[in-house]
């Protein structure tokens, strides 16, 4: 029997999922990250997923986002045979309407993240269109939908090799973990994809990160099959790399892994990781010509009920009065509650400033003794300052960071992750240090900034150099004044105590 779709249902449950999204976690992930939460014996580790279940009970409260960078959309749509449309448009249109609703949402407005001639103007298009559609054509008088933001920082750590027919997966996989380092959020799922042909293993990776978190479940009942024998395999081994909660070390890096496979070629073993992120958002509709599909509101009971604990030796730092020797006397894994007023800047921001300086043109900022905060915030609603404001991954800036640091007097930064070689040793070289906040934790570090002006660069949107003033924000040391970094300390310890069995992992 032949269905009828409505232009205006599809459009109506795809701004839904995707305003739905935004705000609630998938309970099954809440769960899961609560379960490692309680396991967890690295007090950093413990600490950092405190704050994301924190700030993911408050965005559920609160309907704001979980993260600053809301995401690509990527949908995937499966369309039954028997399916008529009553509409004008193509499906690919109605989907964009509908990404291009939800963004604009004046209620809940979502940070557009989307730039159009990615290798040359890099221009916004203002509304988070387009998003990437896979279709599916089958039997049936049905379409089904999944709906998912993936975050920039979790999808720029993918992986891909085609492998020799005889190499091993897990081999590669767990040479790969520990190069992706922590830009990705964890804890978090691994996509895998194993088969096909080098853009259907990609794909299958994505795919299977659409499915909940069961792990569990799979290691009670066994495997039936090789990808469960590699989910349940994987699981245990990449956990036992110690990386943890941040890249912090600990006992939970991944709280599932899931494989999807696909024949292939007898020459090939195309491989694939995707991995998803402490926001990891997804959400699946039906429609059977019965209206729009809107997503249920889950029960907030199914948040823990977490507080987080300011222990009395914690630092407090004011940043108006924060002098280079005080940054030399800061320990690396130290705890400092951070007020007064910061600046942010980030990609574009930075590529700018560099290109100035090289020029010997006057910033327009005065950076000496400051510190930059690596952020590109969700616009504000209502009576807020500021959205959600959390940390994007620093690694990205590290080639500007000795011109920074040595042409403009910066004193410190604040981020997302390790920071890599180049980065460390201009850290080193000129006594600075680097801050990370909690990724994944955007709308909570956004109740500690009290004001927020455009200082330079307002065309840049969300990149603008902004000035933060901060009450009691939370950050880490992560790299001190002397090059040490706890992301490559964590792991090592934690990883270590795993091997020798003072820690195990479940
Ligand atoms: S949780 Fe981390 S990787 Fe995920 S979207 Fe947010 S900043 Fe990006």
């Amino acid at each position: 029997m032949t269905t009828v779709i409505k232009e205006a249902e599809f459009i109506e449950s795809v701004a839904d999922a995707l305003q739905f999204i935004s705000y609630y976690h998938p309970v099954d992930f809440i769960q899961a990250v609560n379960q490692a939460y309680e396991r967890e014996a690295n007090p950093a580790a413990k600490d950092a997923m405190a704050q994301i279940l924190i700030n993911s009970r408050m965005c559920a409260m609160g309907h704001r986002p979980i993260c600053q960078d809301t995401g690509i959309v990527t949908v995937f749509v499966t369309v039954g045979m028997d399916v008529q449309w009553e509409t004008t448009q193509s499906l690919t249109d109605m989907v964009n309407e509908g990404v291009r609703r939800a963004y604009n949402n004046p209620d809940n407005v979502l940070r557009a993240s989307i730039l159009e001639d990615p290798d040359g103007a890099r221009k916004n298009t203002g509304d988070n269109t387009p998003a990437v559609i896979h279709y599916n054509i089958v039997p049936g008088n049905e379409v089904d939908v999944h709906v998912a933001a993936k975050g920039g920082g979790s999808e720029a750590k993918t992986k891909f090799a085609m492998l020799n027919p005889s190499d091993s997966v897990v081999d590669w996989v767990l040479d790969m973990v520990p190069k992706m380092g922590a830009g990705w959020c964890p804890p978090g799922m691994l996509g895998i994809g194993i088969g096909g042909t080098a853009e259907k293993a990609m794909l299958l990776a994505k795919e299977a990160l659409l499915d909940p978190v069961d792990i569990q479940d799979l290691q009670a009942r066994g495997a039936d099959n090789r990808s469960e024998e590699l989910r349940l395999e994987l699981y245990d081994k990449v956990n036992r790399l110690g990386i943890g909660a941040q890249g912090l070390g600990g006992l939970t890096t991944v709280l599932d892994v899931k494989v999807k496979d696909y024949p292939t070629h007898a020459a090939n073993k195309a491989v694939a990781i995707i991995p998803n992120c402490a926001a990891t958002r997804h959400a699946h509709f039906t429609l059977k010509g019965e209206g729009p599909a809107l997503q249920t509101p889950p029960s907030l009971d199914d948040w823990p009920e977490i507080s987080w604990e300011v222990s009395d030796t914690v630092r407090r730092v004011n940043l108006d009065q924060v002098t280079a020797d005080d940054v030399k006397s800061w320990q690396p894994g130290d705890t400092i509650l951070l007020s007064g007023k910061m600046l942010t800047g980030r990609d574009a921001a930075h590529k700018k400033m560099v290109d100035m300086l090289a020029k010997g043109e006057e910033l327009p900022v005065d950076l000496t003794g400051r510190f930059i905060y690596y952020v590109g915030p969700v616009d504000p609603v209502r009576d807020e300052v500021v959205g959600p404001a959390g940390p994007t991954t620093a690694t990205r800036m590290d080639k500007f960071t000795r011109t920074m640091l040595e042409q403009t007097g910066l004193l410190g930064m604040i981020g997302k992750a390790e920071r890599g070689p180049t980065a460390i040793e201009a850290i080193r070289d000129n006594e600075s240090v680097y801050l990370m906040a909690v990724g994944g934790a955007a709308y909570l570090v956004a109740q500690a900034i009290k004001s927020a002006k455009v200082l330079g660069f307002p065309e840049l949107g969300m990149e603008a150099i902004y000035e933060f003033d901060v009450k009691d924000m939370p950050v880490t040391v992560a790299v001190d004044s002397k090059g040490e970094s706890v992301h490559q300390t964590g792991p090592q310890e934690w990883r270590a105590k795993i091997e020798e069995g003072v820690v195990t992992v479940s």
